[in-house]
């Protein structure tokens, strides 16, 4: 029986085990807050009251932490997971972070015989909730044929970007891109309205043109255009404009690192730094919208 241990329970890795409950997968839950761990609980999960409790007797360990730091600590540091599992434990981790840092844990555990696999996630909160995320996965195929059925319950896609840290350096320029995407999106739409225009409308325009795009598709960035955007909720939960600035720091460290030209990467990556430096890293990375019109539609 496969016995999946899931630590990080927030925004994205609670839907994610709790996806992991319906396709009936025996579950231990941790999280350094409690109230998250109760809510897996009450989906059928087990309790743990550490890390190192929790992958005990594991098959599988999959975790969703916000940043390399914590995955480091959790794998290699006080969390003692390599130090815990059982040999022939498969280690996920779907967080984003720096290859490095994937590359660090994937080293260590290969050490210990342990097979470890980057598999950083897109498609938002939205996509953890109703099982359609895409899976960016770095390591050896054997370990990724072993994960595939319990990320295909998590998930719709799920590809082999290439060895260790090739899943993070795939959801890097993918977020890049996106940060971008967000960006532009907003201006776009913020000329709109300073025109007179009804965004609602040049929002359905560009969607059946050229400037076509995921953030118009799915995450229109001015409220109550779409339902159930973070935009339209106050632009709270969603993707943190904190965790954006994070993706695109590690996108410029990458491409610095490579000698790779990313003007209009950098020019994000500055704003989201200045967005987050005014107050609004815990709100949904969309709010930068509210940044670029500088107050001038409040
Ligand atoms: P979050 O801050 O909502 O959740 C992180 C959780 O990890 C929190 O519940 C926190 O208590 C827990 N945690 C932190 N350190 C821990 C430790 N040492 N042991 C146990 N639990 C610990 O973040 P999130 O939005 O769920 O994002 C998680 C990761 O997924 C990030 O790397 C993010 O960049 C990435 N991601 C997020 C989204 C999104 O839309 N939110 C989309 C794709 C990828």
């Amino acid at each position: 029986m496969t016995r999946i241990a899931f630590i990080g329970l927030g925004n994205m890795g609670a839907p994610m085990a709790a996806n992991l409950r319906k396709a009936g997968y025996e579950l231990v839950a941790f999280d350094l807050v409690p109230e998250a761990i109760q809510r897996l609980v009450d989906e059928g999960a087990a309790p743990a009251r550490s890390a190192a409790e929790a992958v005990a007797d594991a098959t599988v360990v999959i975790s969703m932490l916000p940043a390399g730091e914590q995955v480091r600590d959790l794998y290699l540091g006080t969390g003692r997971v390599l130090a815990s599992v059982d040999i022939g434990t498969l280690l996920i981790d779907c967080s984003t972070i720096a290859a490095e840092d994937a590359r660090a844990v994937a080293t260590a555990a290969e050490a210990r015989g342990l097979a470890f696999l980057d598999a950083p996630v897109s498609g938002g909160v939205a996509g953890a909730q109703a099982g359609t995320l895409t899976f960016i996965v770095g390591g050896e195929t054997q370990p990724l044929e072993t994960a595939r059925p319990i990320l295909e319950a998590m998930g719709r896609n799920v590809f082999h970007a290439g060895g260790h840290g090739a899943g993070q350096l795939g959801k890097m320029c993918n977020n890049m891109l996106l940060g971008i995407l967000m960006i532009g999106t907003c201006e776009a739409l913020n000329l709109a309205v300073a025109h007179q225009l009804n965004p609602a409308i040049i929002s359905e325009i560009i969607r059946s043109s050229s400037g076509n795009n995921w953030v118009l598709q799915t995450y229109n960035p001015l409220p109550g255009l779409m339902e159930n955007t973070p935009a339209t909720r106050g632009y709270e939960g969603g993707f943190l404009s904190n965790l954006m600035t994070k993706d695109l720091a590690l996108a410029m460290n990458a491409a610095l690192a490579s000698g790779t030209s990313t003007p209009l990467g950098s020019v994000a990556s500055s704003l989201y730094a200045m967005h987050c430096a005014n107050g609004n890293g815990g709100r949904d990375f969309s709010s930068i919208i509210q940044f670029l019109q500088g107050g001038r539609f409040d």
